[in-house]
């Protein structure tokens, strides 16, 4: 049960917080994951924490990029177990994409304790925690270079909600489509993207769930179109001026 008080102005903001900070308590999330969360409440706090139209065009087009896919995979950390882990089992159902587990602090019993949770939310399967189909990906230098036979590494198009910058641009070194929400529109995992949602993941997961039940069933050639048109540089700089845009101009001064 949430302890915030609905009338305090950081209410919603604080009651992600908490879910957070369960989750690092049942173990999934790490100490870093709340640092790291930390830093996403700032950017999205310039956002005016709520969905741009910027990141709502970004959702379309991952949505149809998702659905496009042949072997989508949605590959799930700590932080995003702990704060979307229905909306993330949902949206692997509606786009077809399988779940794994992939982890930038390494730990065999957490990656399985974010199985678990998944599944407890409704997963039906969750790669990543069977060592037999563990394969190493030359070109991560961190924890993170094992993935599943199965999965990412078997993988078109990988949606990371939340991830880290060298592990971004491996994903494209390995020639994968990397759909990734962030919060900052300078990191590097938003510029080495190639579609890049700017806004929170607890907002963007139900939202691209929405808009892939929307598509869903349309004909590829026009999925396709909608992916070719977007242009993420343009849609980063969209959300960065928004964040840079002077206070009074948002009624705040
Ligand atoms: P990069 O490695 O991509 O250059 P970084 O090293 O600055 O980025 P990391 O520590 O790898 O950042 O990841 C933290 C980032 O994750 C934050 O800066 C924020 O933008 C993003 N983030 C954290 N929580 C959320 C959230 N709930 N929704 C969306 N983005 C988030
Ligand atoms: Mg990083």
């Amino acid at each position: 049960m949430s302890h915030v008080s609905a009338k305090h102005p950081r209410a919603e903001s604080l009651r992600i917080r908490e879910r957070l900070v369960e989750g690092f308590r049942r173990g999934l999330v790490v100490p870093e994951g709340l640092a790291a969360h930390g830093r996403g409440e700032a950017f999205d706090y310039l956002l005016g924490e709520r969905t741009t139209r910027w990141a709502r065009r970004a959702i379309r087009v991952a949505a149809a990029a998702m659905l496009a896919a042949s072997r989508p995979v949605i590959s799930v950390n700590g932080n995003a177990a702990a704060l979307a882990p229905r909306e993330l089992v949902r949206l692997a159902r509606v786009v077809g994409a399988e779940l794994e587990v992939n982890l930038f602090h390494a730990s065999d019993a957490r990656a399985r304790r974010i199985a678990r949770w998944l599944v407890h939310h409704g997963a039906r399967r969750v790669l990543g925690v069977d060592p037999r189909y563990a394969v190493r990906i030359p070109e991560i230098h961190s924890n993170r270079r094992w993935v599943d036979k199965r999965g990412i590494e078997a993988a078109d198009v990988v949606f990371v909600p939340l991830e880290d910058g060298d592990r971004t641009e491996a994903l494209r070194r390995l020639r994968k489509f990397v759909i990734a929400v962030d919060l900052n529109p300078l990191s590097r995992t938003a510029r080495a993207a190639h579609i890049t949602i700017v806004d929170n993941l607890v907002r963007a997961v139900p939202l691209l769930v929405r808009e892939a039940s929307r598509l869903s069933g349309r004909p590829q050639s026009e999925l396709e179109r909608i992916v070719r048109r977007f242009d993420n540089s343009e849609n980063l700089r969209s959300s960065l001026d928004l964040m840079l845009r002077p206070a009074r101009l948002r009624g705040l001064g």
